[in-house]
């Protein structure tokens, strides 16, 4: 597969990655050697690009799908970390769990808008450090926000940026409210001009543009600046299409079955802002017990209609 080089980073990465947080404990929730068998099939077909993070327990999948392999792929981990020791502890964890002296590129996970940046100065410096040090390829951020996106080719220090993008503009946030899809186009544009490293996340919107393979990965793919795709990969299948997109012999008439996908709700994500519970037309998204929304199977219709309406993403489709 042909290798796009991940801005002033000079890292060469492929055209699509595997996210790695869908065969973890948040989502699919699969036994380690399952969910490594998988990754493991994806790096010999080929990719080279994995992302993971601190909040998602993935390191011990990536371990697994790695020992005794010559597989040495470019790892993006993050943290929602803060303060600069508590980054360090998540560097540290992560170069330990995953086995690795380097790892390739460490993000701020989830900069929010405001005075998030501001707030995690101290995390961020941490990652400059670790750099300096050797410890980290490349250093950067991951956002769903277009003002950080927008912000990023403003700061020397940023080497990646890591952003929400997708065809129905699903998850991007502006401000205190939605964002566009050509908001954060022109976002991702700037950061790849000013020689920043970006790759997409979200393409496929949780899940819910999956119905629609083609018409998703041609958008995001498409892009100015995108140098590649991060995917949430949970079947051998999946890796295979992937792979054929990515190598331009995918059939253009393939249509995924999605009819065994469920509705789900990210329990990290969910801020409890009921949009979704009101938006259901047939009661089947409930607040539980810990005031976060959820979904009664017996009475979903995968309609779709829940996700779109949600602030941050959380509806997901598994
Ligand atoms: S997919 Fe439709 S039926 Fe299912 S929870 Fe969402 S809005 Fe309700
Ligand atoms: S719309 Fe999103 S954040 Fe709001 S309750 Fe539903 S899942 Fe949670």
């Amino acid at each position: 597969m042909k290798k796009n080089t991940l801005g002033k980073t000079g890292i060469p990465v492929t055209p699509v990655g595997f996210g790695v947080l869908t065969v973890g404990r948040t989502q699919l929730d699969m036994p380690v050697k399952e969910g490594a068998a998988i990754l493991r099939y994806a790096l010999e077909c080929g990719v080279n690009f994995l992302d993971t993070a601190q909040y998602y327990e993935t390191y011990p999948y990536i371990r697994e799908a790695l020992r005794g392999t010559r597989f040495a792929p470019v790892i993006v981990s993050k943290s929602l970390q803060t303060s600069g020791r508590e980054m360090r502890e998540a560097i540290e964890e992560a170069r330990r769990e995953l086995d690795r002296d380097v790892i390739d590129v460490f993000l701020l996970h989830e900069l929010r808008h405001g005075n998030d940046f501001a707030s995690r100065r101290g995390a961020f410096e941490a990652l400059c450090e670790a750099k300096a040090k050797g410890l980290v390829r490349a250093v950067g951020a991951s956002t769903h926000h277009v003002d950080i996106a927008e912000r990023m080719a403003d700061i020397p220090e940023m080497d990646v940026l890591f952003a929400l993008i997708n065809y129905k503009g699903l998850g991007i946030r502006k401000g205190a409210g939605p964002g566009k899809k050509e908001e954060m186009a022109a976002a991702v544009k700037k950061a790849a001009e000013a020689g920043l490293g970006v790759f997409a996340m979200k393409v496929f919107g949780g899940g819910n543009l999956v119905g629609d393979y083609l018409t998703a990965l041609d958008y995001v793919s498409a892009l100015p600046g995108i140098c590649s795709m991060m995917l949430g990969i949970g079947h051998r299948d999946e890796v295979d299409r992937m792979i054929e997109y990515a190598e331009g012999r995918i059939d253009r008439s393939y249509k995924p079955d999605i009819s065994e996908k469920r509705i789900r709700v990210d329990q990290g994500d969910c801020e409890g802002c009921g949009a979704c519970v009101e938006r259901c037309p047939n009661r089947a998204m409930y607040f539980n017990d810990r005031g976060l929304a959820d979904v009664n199977d017996t009475l979903c219709l995968r309609c779709g209609y829940c996700a779109p309406v949600c602030p941050v993403r959380a509806v997901i489709m598994l």
